[in-house]
């Protein structure tokens, strides 16, 4: 076995291959960016070495730099975790080159499968059933536009190099091919730098089962069963579970068999994951799943097949890729229970899943357990920054049952608290308790058919938190001013010091100019024998005081009501900012990002709601549409450019 291991990657991933290498006895070896600098990560290594600036671009993907840390680090294997390098051919060249261990596949096999179209080629040579369509070379768009209409729609344009949900459209008719096709293009250039696509069948009801396999460099080829990873938005997975609902015996036979097939085809070692999409109109049946690709490396998403298999597969990963035989047979494997994964990311539900960032003033997780596991890359006080994937933390809870272990997990999300960058808390909560959901009854398009009732949509004013946040101001306040004039005096702080003037008898009240939500409104604030109230203009607030749990921030506070967020401050007289006089035209990039794609031109006449722009971040690309009918009078960006939040990119005037 290894005795010293550097992790190339980041977050949640690097602290729970820590994990695992700590209890192997191993020396580990944190590489970081300058913005991770103070990581939970690099705090929890045994060393850590910062390999260059933010941009992944210029730090996680140097692979030449992290090899140097390595060799001087005398490092005897590189984890790459999930995303990054792992799936990097010549990186795991470049090691094997160096004298360190890939804890990975061979580079052969990553190359076999990293083009989902060879790959499809490929593994359909080994009678692997593949996802009908065209995914040949050709990429000129009258042939592919005539491909698809052969294929029968929906068909989906998938970049060749795609993953994480990205190049990916679905076209239902004809006249729309053109504009996805040049978008799906588009996104694969700028993510993967190769615009090709394929074209495909779009299963109908489709349902993602995917098989986790492990190989050694015997001759050993098992699955560890299945992971239904369905519940999805914009083709990235946010609830996974083992064993799939409604899975048979049979079908998992003959699943796991074409897994095993595609693994062995590719001469594979180590983990990795073979996805297919099941059409689930019928069930899930031995002839109605197709391989879509297969992922080299470890997913995001494998402590679900962890907890019911009782199995560590980073261990698994670390015994293989130093030689090591598998210590089981497919025989010895058994199922126990169930598993559900929920993936906790910043962003904001109510605003299209946006990504947040900013500084996490409170995240707490309940205790976890033999049945419960939280896996988390950040701790209260951290940054969720721009400049990588918003998740937060994957909770997983186990069962005896499904409805065991999506209880499990619902109470767990219940009691978690996320306060600063918005979260999915409350909408994964919901999910857990979806009715449909849990009746086994779902697709891929269950989310989006539901985003009203899994709360993810703009809700009204919380005038409840809002006036609760606007007491809460007061007492902060006073408790300021007391602790100040305390501190002045040099005595015990006594309430009659309070220095502003407040009384705590008689009948008052007072005016408190609030922002909330980024909202200008004036509270007005009573108090009387009766005990304190609000008024908020134009907002009815509910009876009866709240119980709603209080967050304090630098300059202001967050206040907390099933997982929503109110962020309430003092209004600030240089709130007001310049863009104001013409507030109505002005479009501001909605996050920190990059602009890749600018369609208009200063002095062109657009309509409300046309598409001005494209910025991209965490992965996913956002679309600015005009506010407003008019003429571009301002453009302050160019593509390509990093763009912080709020900043003004395009401003819509009147026609001269
Ligand atoms: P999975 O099927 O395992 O979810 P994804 O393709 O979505 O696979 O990527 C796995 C994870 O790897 C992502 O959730 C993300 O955390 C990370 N990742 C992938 N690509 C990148 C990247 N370019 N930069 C940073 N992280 C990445
Ligand atoms: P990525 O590399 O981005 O993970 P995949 O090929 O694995 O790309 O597809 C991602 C998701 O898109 C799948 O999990 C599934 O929900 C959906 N999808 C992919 N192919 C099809 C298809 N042919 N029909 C319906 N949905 C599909
Ligand atoms: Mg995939």
């Amino acid at each position: 076995m290894f005795s010293s291991v550097l992790i190339a990657n980041r977050g949640e991933i690097a602290c729970r291959i820590i994990r695992t290498a700590r209890r192997l006895g191993m020396r580990t070896i944190a590489v970081h960016s300058d913005a991770d600098a103070d990581a939970l990560f690099v705090r929890d290594a045994d060393e850590a070495y910062a390999i260059g600036p933010a941009p992944a671009r210029e730090s996680y993907l140097v692979g030449s730099r992290i090899l140097e840390v390595a060799r001087d680090a005398g490092a005897d294997c590189i984890h790459p975790g999930y995303g990054f390098l792992s799936e990097n051919a010549e990186f795991a060249e470049a090691c094997a080159k160096a004298g360190v261990t890939f804890v990975g596949p061979p580079p052969s096999a990553i190359r076999a499968m990293g083009l989902k179209d060879a790959a499809k080629t490929l593994v359909e040579r080994a009678r692997v059933p593949v996802v009908p369509g065209y995914h040949g070379h050709k990429q000129d768009p009258a042939f592919l536009r005539e491909r698809a209409a052969n294929i029968g729609f929906p068909v989906l344009i998938k970049a060749v190099a795609g993953g994480g949900g990205k190049g990916m459209r679905r076209v239902d008719r004809l006249i729309d091919f053109e504009e996805a096709l040049l978008g799906a293009q588009r996104e694969a250039a700028n993510a993967f730098g190769d615009p090709r696509v394929l074209v495909e069948k779009y299963v109908r009801s489709p349902r993602h089962v995917e098989m986790q396999v492990f190989a050694d460099r015997h001759g050993n080829v098992v699955h560890l069963f299945e992971r239904d990873c369905s519940l999805q938005r914009r083709h990235q997975k946010v609830l996974e579970e083992a064993p799939a609902p409604g899975m048979t015996a049979e079908v998992r036979a003959a699943m796991g068999q074409a897994a095993v097939d595609a693994a062995r085809a590719v001469g594979y070692v180590g983990a990795g994951t073979v996805e297919f999409i099941a059409d689930g109109s019928n069930g899930l049946t031995a002839d109605s799943f197709f391989f879509m690709e297969m992922n080299t490396r470890l997913q995001v998403e494998h402590p679900v097949t962890e907890a019911i298999t009782g199995l560590d597969l980073v261990e698994l990963q670390f015994r293989v890729a130093a030689g090591e035989r598998l210590p089981f047979a497919q025989g010895d494997l058994a199922i126990q229970g169930h598993a559900v994964e929920a993936r906790l990311y910043a962003e904001d539900p109510e605003r299209g899943f946006l990504p947040s960032t900013g500084r996490l003033w409170a995240l707490r997780f309940p205790e976890e357990s033999d049945r419960l596991r939280i896996d988390t890359g950040v701790a209260e006080g951290d940054e969720v920054s721009p400049f990588y994937d918003p998740m937060i933390a994957k909770v997983i809870a186990h069962g005896d049952t499904r409805a065991q272990a999506l209880d499990r997990l619902a109470d767990a999300l219940a009691r978690t608290v996320v306060a600063g960058p918005r979260s999915n808390v409350a909408f994964l909560e919901a999910l857990c308790r979806a009715p449909e959901f849990r009746a086994g009854r779902f697709d891929t398009g269950f989310i989006d058919r539901n985003l009203e009732a899994l709360g993810a949509t703009a809700r009204p004013f919380p005038a409840a938190a809002a006036a609760a946040g606007a007491l809460a101001l007061v007492g902060q306040a006073v408790r300021r001013s007391i602790a100040a004039a305390a501190v002045a005096s040099g005595g015990a702080p006594s309430p009659w010091d309070a220095a502003d003037g407040f009384q705590l008898s008689g009948e008052r009240q007072i005016g408190l100019p609030l922002l909330i939500e980024g909202e200008r409104l004036d509270a007005v604030l009573g108090w009387d024998a009766e005990g304190p109230s609000v008024e908020l203009p134009g907002h009815a607030v509910p009876p009866g005081s709240h119980e709603l749990d209080i967050v304090e921030t630098e300059d202001g506070l967050i206040v907390l009501d099933h997982g929503r967020q109110t962020h309430v401050r003092l209004f600030d007289a240089l709130d007001m900012s310049f863009d104001e006089a013409d507030a109505g035209g002005v479009v501001k990039a909605p996050m920190h990002g990059k602009v890749v794609a600018l369609f208009v031109t200063e002095g062109e006449t657009v309509e409300k709601g046309q598409k001005l722009a494209i910025v991209e971040a965490m992965k996913m690309e956002h679309a600015l549409v005009a506010p407003r009918a008019g003429v571009v009078t301002e453009i302050a960006v160019e593509a390509g450019q990093q763009t912080p939040e709020g900043a003004r990119l395009i401003v819509i005037g009147d026609p001269d």
